[in-house]
Parts: C-alpha cells; structure tokens; sequence
C-alpha cells in the first residue's frame, strides 16, 4: 500500500491534497531530507512480520515544520493501516481527536508518528504490541523523524513511546510524571497516557484531558512571548 505523498510518489487524492496543504511553505531541502527518509521507511523490511503493512510516514502524517511532535505506539489494524493516517481512523484516534482539539490544534499544525511505523499483528490478525526487536528496529527511523521536524516539544503516548525516545536521548521520564514537561535531547518531553481503550482503565478521559491542557499552557505561552514557531 503506498502512502506517500504527492510531492514525493503517488498516493490517493484525498491524502495529497491534505498533504500538499500542510507542506507549503517548507523549504525544498526540508522536503528534500523528507522525502528521503519517507521513501527509506516506504522500502523498509526489517521487521519480518510487518511484510505487507502500511508503513505509516509521510506528509500525512503532519507538518514538517510542526512545534508539537506526537509519538504514539503503533499503527491500528482498523485505523492507521487502513487509512494510512497515523491515529485515525479508529476508537483510538477518536479519543486521540476529542485530547487534540482541547489544545486548538489541528492535525496540519503538528506532526504524529509511532515507535513502529507498521501494524503488528497477532496471528488471529488482531492488533499485538510491538515487540521489542521492532520498536529496536524502527528506533532509526523514530531519530531521523524527530531531527528532520526538530519540534520544541516531543509529546509521547503512553509506555511503549517513551521508552524508545529513552533510547534515543536518555531520561528519567515515566508514566507517574505525566503532565510534567521536562527537557529532553534538545527540546522538551512532555509524557502522557496512550489514547487507546486500555490506558484509559487506567487514566480516564477527564484526567487526560487535564494532562493534555499542560501542552495547552505551554502552546498558549509560546503564543504570548512571540516565541511561537509554527503555531
Ligand atoms: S516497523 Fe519500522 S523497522 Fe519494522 S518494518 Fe516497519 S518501518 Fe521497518
């Protein structure tokens, strides 16, 4: 399934005008360097269950020059693989929209991508949890993504995301500070719950909502001080 944009190889009408959308405007090197890494991850085959999948990064995915870098798990079998927009298109990304609108953001003002760029799998063919070895794996293309965005904040979603971005840039991060923005590799690493089902036995929508309005405070002062980038 091919899913990368128009500015880079062919993909369907729908996602190249959203994707030409939140594009203009970025210098060509920028969508040079994207382009690039996208084409790396459309080929990519090191994981051998992932044979077939849709690798879930390109310009659909957000804006190159996105403040706010959302990493979430993996790709759902009823979301992101069929759509090939990552946290769409499933319960999942509905709860993921119902948190996003509480910041004033949209989809084409951030950048949203996963520890693992394709669906694992059970054998049933149900959603399974990345092993180790794959979110190891994509680890390479999680580093390139987040230096070719450089966004001033990296916002994980939930375990499994904080702990490849704790391979990439060390840190002391975890699930009991969520709603603290601490800095990290450069930026800054703001940890909160996945969006999914079972996070939300956990961490229920009320309370993520309470989590997501730090990103919130953190955008609105951006605003204030002028320091805002892309938002
Ligand atoms: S999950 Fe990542 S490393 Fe594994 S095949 Fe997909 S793109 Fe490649």
């Amino acid at each position: 399934m091919q899913h990368q944009a128009s500015l880079f190889g062919s993909m369907s009408d729908a996602l190249s005008v959203c994707s030409k959308a939140v594009q203009e405007g970025v210098p060509a090197e920028l969508q040079q360097r994207a382009g690039r890494l996208f084409a790396d991850v459309e080929q990519c085959a090191r994981c051998p269950r992932m044979c077939g999948r849709t690798r879930v990064l390109g310009p659909q995915n957000g804006s190159l020059r996105a403040r706010i870098l959302f990493v979430a798990e993996a790709p759902g079998r009823l979301g992101a693989e069929r759509s090939g927009i990552p946290l769409q298109g499933d319960q999942t990304g509905r709860n993921f929209e119902v948190l996003l609108a509480q910041t004033g953001l949209t989809r084409a003002e951030v950048f949203i991508t996963n520890a693992v760029l394709c669906n694992p799998q059970d054998t049933s063919g149900n959603n399974a949890p990345p092993r180790q070895a794959e979110t190891d794996q994509c680890l390479v293309h999680l580093k390139e993504t987040i230096d070719l965005i450089a966004p001033e904040v990296v916002v994980s979603l939930g375990r499994v995301a904080l702990e490849s971005l704790r391979k990439i840039g060390p840190h002391d991060v975890t699930l009991q500070d969520v709603g603290r923005i601490v800095p990290w590799y450069g930026r800054a690493l703001l940890a909160l719950y996945h969006p999914g089902a079972r996070a939300r036995i956990h961490r229920p929508l009320p309370q993520q909502l309470l989590d997501m309005a730090v990103l919130s405070g953190y955008i609105n002062r951006g605003a204030a001080d002028g320091s805002a980038r892309q938002i």
